[in-house]
């Protein structure tokens, strides 16, 4: 398979390649990056490489043997996939027990066992804490591949004993060329939703094949607007829904954050680095009654927020410090 079947990052998978077919594949590897950006996508093909039964190392990930085919369909006896049950939650202590029981046995088929961790920025520190009695001392034959928006937000610890591979947005260019080669999209479809996607390719593939994932930016930025209409009781009513909702909010304010920073570009007079070209006509109003400052501030302050949910803030709360400062323009 070209480049394991993965959208750019041509270098780094060079480089697990052989790394795989050296049999020196790290036994603890972090992958970080934004949401979407491809963080499963490189994990399954780490996994179905080690666990590949192709004769040439090389050609590894075959996608063909019995041992691809499972693992891409989820039943690898020696692969396990470990997500938070919450949405919004991290993974919880139990699930890392669970986990370290399956590791302590050898593999069933292969050489490997790898288990997949998602969502390592939500975990706490107790699950952390165990996590890292784990990667201390794993078994000879045992893989594990953390996935992690930020590895800043992480246990130190846990970041050392691993080899950090950060996912970066791509260009537009490369995804636009791999939504039309790949997945057949139309060439003005294509950059659009490449315009749309902040470099990330998965984000990209599911607006191109689910519509939901557009409409939700969408409403997004219609809250966006929205908001600087409300006075201060109705934001705190909407601050109190979302928060019910908390699962979604991660994504809701990086809309929030990229449509500001589209006021922004505007406010700067580089109408060329738009995102929402559709919203053009109410950003560049929005754009001449606020000033540099106070947009900026609200970049700061959704940064902020991000940082914050992170951390697994209260989140209704967050939202209503955030609304107290958002620019009210009846
Ligand atoms: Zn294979």
């Amino acid at each position: 398979m070209e480049n394991w079947g993965i959208v750019g990052y041509n270098w780094l998978v060079q480089q697990l390649q052989h790394a795989v077919a050296a049999g020196v594949v790290a036994q603890s590897l972090l992958i970080t990056g934004p949401e979407s950006i491809g963080k499963h996508t490189l994990a399954l093909a780490i996994a179905e490489a080690l666990l590949c039964e192709a004769p040439d190392p090389l050609q590894r990930p075959c996608g063909l043997c019995s041992a691809c085919r499972r693992a891409a369909a989820g039943n690898h006896p020696d692969l396990g996939l470990v997500e938070p049950e919450t949405e919004g939650r991290g993974v919880k202590i139990e699930q890392i027990r669970d986990m370290e029981r399956f590791l302590s046995l050898t593999p069933n088929v292969g050489a490997h066992k790898i288990t997949v961790i998602t969502d390592l920025e939500l975990m706490n520190l107790n699950a952390g804490n165990a996590l890292l009695k784990t990667l201390e001392e794993p078994p000879a034959y045992a893989h594990l591949i953390l996935l992690a928006t930020d590895a800043d937000t992480l246990l130190p610890t846990i970041v050392s004993r691993s080899q950090h591979l950060p996912l970066r947005p791509l260009d537009d260019a490369i995804i636009a060329q791999a939504l039309v080669e790949r997945w057949h999209a139309g060439e003005a479809e294509a950059s659009r939703l490449a315009r749309l996607s902040g470099g990330r390719m998965g984000w990209a593939v599911r607006a191109l094949t689910d519509p939901a994932h557009l409409q939700e930016m969408e409403a997004a930025l219609g809250q966006l607007f929205a908001l600087l209409q409300m006075d201060l009781p109705a934001r705190f009513e909407l601050a109190q829904t979302l928060a019910q909702n908390s699962g979604g909010l991660s994504q809701l304010l990086e809309y929030w954050r990229l449509g500001w920073r589209d006021v922004l570009m505007l406010q700067q007079a580089n109408p060329q680095e738009l995102m929402f070209l559709e919203q053009r006509a109410t950003l560049e109003a929005l754009a001449s009654r606020l000033d540099v400052a106070s947009t900026t501030r609200m970049l700061h302050l959704l940064t902020e927020a991000q940082a914050n949910l992170l951390r697994n803030a209260n989140t209704r709360l967050l939202l209503e410090t955030l609304f107290l400062d958002w620019p009210e323009l009846y």
